[in-house]
């Protein structure tokens, strides 16, 4: 016997997605950020923490496309991975069952980069029924490549074959420095500077398509940091502010992947030298210790304001009152994700307001402060846009491996150095996630330890193709 519907069930059903849509957190999220946070060490538990409060954590991909067709020196990836062939069947299998994962494990909405070796070498299609998987499990994709490919391939990642558009937004970062061979057009670039109009291109081909089809971006800036390269990051800072980078990120070189391409002592450049070199680019001082991703020793970070040639940082840690925001605006919003259509972020903050109206004046109080310090006419006419300062810094393979070997066993090491690598692996805040095993693993340790073995395996089933 047929069941008929009743005559309010498209409605209902329609209210019940309007609903989800505008909850101003999702009960997976929830769960997995109150689990995050009781993982955290107690030392980290501090009203500046980001992770269980905020996010769960960046996740990443692995095993997904070893290859990349650049030869950088440093480079994250072993020697094997440029014997995997790209294979874009492996790719969308692996990476539906690692977003599936960390779905389960990380709740939605949170960021992950579809990285590995170079993600172009895929393919537009490919890559973009990647996004869309990862979509599908409600990560947040970003694309990690070198760069270097041109508009039509952009456009045909963004653009179905029959005219319809496969995203509004796209996130992508490019890296780009000058410890990297094999850019078209400049494949051994002598400085920073150098590489400057391939950074304009870079952005100009994502406006193109935001012109063209409308399609939104945001994208970050990496760089890898040796101490040839530091005395340039104040330079790479200065002339890619007023790009549209919405986010720069820079990792001082660590001792990890191929040893035939550690070229330089990377242990000159610490992370408080690159921030030092930021600083100087940006001509401000950058606060970062009331925000914090984790570890301290791992991650750095600096929300702020661009607007008429001058950065502000979002909130002044010298100021109480900016202080106490940061903690109302945690403990009210929690984990709510901003990052979705106007209409639907308008409803959610309705909806949080409404339980908690005090918080309006804070904010207007915030926002005046804000103004002041940028100044108003730049807020106004300055074509204000979010910019955000990252420095990440990897640990070398030496101290990851023993550490993540007692951290398996349950013991704490007695060697100072593999012991912080101890702590800092269990305040990873970059994920990547193992099903078979049901396990998350810090990038570190994927990196340092499992790619090696990832990719001998995979060399075996996805051998490269050479042709006559
Ligand atoms: S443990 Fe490694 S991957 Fe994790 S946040 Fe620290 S440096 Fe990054």
């Amino acid at each position: 016997m047929r069941v008929g519907r009743f005559p309010g069930d498209g409605l209902w059903r329609a209210l019940r997605r309007f609903e989800a849509r505008t909850r101003p957190v999702d009960p997976e999220t929830v769960v997995a950020l109150r689990r995050r946070w009781s993982e955290l060490p107690e030392a980290l538990r501090t009203p500046a923490q980001l992770l269980g409060q905020r996010t769960t954590g960046c996740e990443g991909t692995h095993g997904v496309f070893p290859r990349c067709n650049f030869a950088c020196s440093p480079c994250y990836l072993g020697s094997e991975a440029n014997q995997v062939r790209t294979d874009a069947e492996h790719t969308l299998v692996e990476v539906d069952r690692q977003m599936a994962y960390l779905r389960r494990t990380r709740g939605v909405d949170q960021h992950a980069q579809l990285i590995g070796g170079e993600v172009t070498l895929l393919g537009p299609e490919a890559h973009a029924q990647a996004l869309l998987t990862m979509q599908h499990h409600r990560r947040k994709p970003m694309s990690m490549t070198h760069g270097d490919f041109d508009y039509a391939y952009l456009e045909r990642l963004a653009i179905a074959p029959d005219g319809t558009r496969r995203f509004d937004l796209l996130r992508f970062a490019g890296h780009f420095d000058s410890l990297m061979r094999g850019r078209s057009g400049i494949r051994r670039p002598r400085d920073e500077a150098e590489l400057h109009p391939f950074r304009r291109e870079f952005v100009a081909n994502f406006e193109r398509l935001e012109r063209e089809h409308g399609v939104r971006f945001d994208l970050a800036h990496n760089m890898t940091v040796t101490p040839r390269s530091l005395p340039q990051v104040a330079e790479v800072v200065r002339a890619c502010a007023p790009m549209r980078f919405g986010m720069m990120s820079f990792q001082p070189a660590a001792y990890v992947g191929n040893p035939k391409r550690w070229k330089e002592e990377f242990h000159d450049v610490s992370i408080d030298a690159v921030w030092r070199e930021i600083e100087r680019g940006i001509g401000a001082r950058i606060p970062w210790e009331h925000l914090q991703m984790g570890d301290p020793r791992c991650n750095r970070s600096s929300h702020g304001v661009f607007a008429g040639g001058r950065w502000v940082p979002v909130l002044d840690d010298r100021d109480p009152r900016d202080l106490a925001v940061r903690d109302r605006f945690v403990q009210t919003f929690g984990g709510m994700d901003f990052d979705r259509p106007g209409w639907a972020v308008a409803v959610a903050v309705a909806r949080v307001l409404l339980r908690n109206p005090p918080v309006l004046p804070v904010a207007a109080g915030w926002a005046r402060r804000l103004g002041r310090r940028l100044g108003w006419r730049r807020l106004l006419f300055g074509r204000p846009r979010a910019l955000t300062f990252v420095v990440h810094a990897f640990m070398d393979a030496e101290v990851v491996g023993p550490a993540w070997e007692a951290t398996k066993r349950g013991e704490t090491a007695a060697d100072p150095a593999v012991r912080a690598a101890q702590e800092r692996l269990a305040a990873c805040s970059y994920a990547m996630a193992h099903p078979d095993e049901d396990m998350l693993v810090p990038a570190c340790v994927q990196h340092a330890v499992l790619d090696p073995g990832e990719n001998a395996i995979l060399r075996q089933r996805l051998p490269m193709v050479h042709s006559k």
